[in-house]
């Protein structure tokens, strides 16, 4: 067991990395975080930032004699570099685990061959590849493999024209073509496992996504208990297969009424923030727990909540990332009861960019809904 005043090592300061410097820092803990970034949102509240590059080996080797184990929260962190820390620290998740989740070819191939459910898939790695795709995934998706995120690097297409079209654009990548699917709604499951093969999920939570990018988490989703038990088994069995430590998330489509894998990211995941607050321990606090040896705990979720995220669109005038740049008017959010915010101290607000959220409580899950929806709208998301 790694005990206080032990440093954590974390790779990648966005969102994710902070509140788990935050839970790390609760418990005891000291955290160095690496990010090229100088601002980034962790490195800010870490005890130690390393701005450098993933692969700077120096900074690397930095990390291994100070921490006593490193963890990440960014999924495109070079396995590379996981591999290396691990002659120095134990790493978790391993590197074989995050190149699974990394790479979509990856992943819909080991979804495949352990026979869980997932949606119609080619890889494409030529023009032939998209000539000799089935007919029958158009209207499709074409994802590239790696580094896509927020619904970057994907393209809508309606026939093999159109897909070859969108491979060109992304220059010959690597990339999954995908049947476009008609969703009911989309669900997540984030779990922890331990290095013994302990699991604890969270409770399934649903997802709403705006222009390919998750708007609103709905916890516990608005599903039959046999559909959010379902996800919470299927999640359980791809953390068991990839000998996954740490905090994992698998987001789900439900397409009718059943369960499809859409996607795994081997860190907390964004539909988990609501966890720090609605949560007896947080999917950040599990990260740490994973991470260090600790026992996992069982997670019991005390309130209904629902939790928005907040896009940088939301800085400019209109709304949508025109027009004059301004902080939002904070003080319409702080005077909903039972809502908490939560800003990320991000430098510049981009359209997209997450920034920050809140996360409404409370008792009964509709009037949760609505009073976040309400605040949604006050404070000037707006649907189109
Ligand atoms: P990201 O890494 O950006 O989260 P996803 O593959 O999860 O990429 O896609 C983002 C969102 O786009 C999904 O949550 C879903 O709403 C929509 N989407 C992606 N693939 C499909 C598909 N095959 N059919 C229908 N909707 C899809
Ligand atoms: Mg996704």
């Amino acid at each position: 067991m790694i005990l206080p005043p032990a440093t954590l090592g974390m790779l990648g300061g966005g969102q994710l990395g902070r509140f788990f410097v935050s839970a790390a820092h609760e418990l005891g803990y000291k955290v160095w975080v690496l990010d090229p970034d100088p601002h980034s949102p962790a490195g800010l509240i870490a005890d130690r930032h390393l701005v450098a590059a993933y692969d700077d080996y120096v900074a690397l080797d930095t990390l291994g004699s100070e921490c006593a184990a490193v963890t990440t929260e960014f999924e495109n962190v070079p396995a590379d570099t996981l591999d290396y820390l691990t002659k120095f620290i134990p790493v978790h998740p391993a590197a074989s685990a995050v190149a699974v989740c990394q790479n979509r070819i990856a992943e819909k191939s080991f979804l495949a061959d352990n026979g869980l459910p997932h949606g119609p898939f080619a890889a494409i790695r030529s023009e032939d590849d998209i000539r000799n795709a089935n007919a029958g995934l158009f209207p499709a998706v074409l994802k590239v493999a790696r580094f896509g995120y927020d619904g970057k690097g994907q393209a809508r297409v309606a026939d093999r024209d159109e897909a070859v079209a969108a491979f060109q654009h992304f220059k010959g990548e690597p990339c999954v073509l995908e049947k476009m699917l008609t969703l009911d709604f989309e669900v997540s499951v984030v779990l922890a496992r331990d290095e013994a093969g302990n699991v604890r999920c969270f409770p399934t939570g649903e997802n709403r996504h705006r222009n390919g990018i998750l708007d609103v988490t709905i916890a516990p989703a608005q599903a039959s208990a046999c559909l959010r038990d379902n996800a919470q088994e299927i999640a359980e069995c791809i953390a068991d297969k990839l000998g996954y430590v740490g905090t994992l998330g698998v987001e789900f489509f439900v397409c009718r009424g059943e369960l499809f894998v859409n996607e795994m990211a081997p860190r907390p995941h964004n539909s988990g923030h609501h966890t720090v607050d609605a949560c007896d321990v947080s999917q950040y606090e599990q990260q740490v727990r994973a991470l260090c040896g600790l026992p996992l705990a069982a997670p019991r979720q005390h309130s209904a909540a629902v939790m928005v995220n907040l896009l940088g669109e939301l800085w400019y005038a209109d709304g949508k990332g025109h027009g004059a740049y301004r902080e939002p008017d904070w003080s319409v959010l702080h005077a909903v009861p039972g809502l908490r915010l939560h800003l990320y101290g991000k430098h510049h607000a981009r359209p997209g960019r997450k920034m920050g959220h809140f996360t409404v409580t409370g008792d009964d899950p509709a009037a949760v809904l609505e009073r976040a929806l309400g605040a949604r709208a006050a404070i000037g998301i707006r649907d189109e």
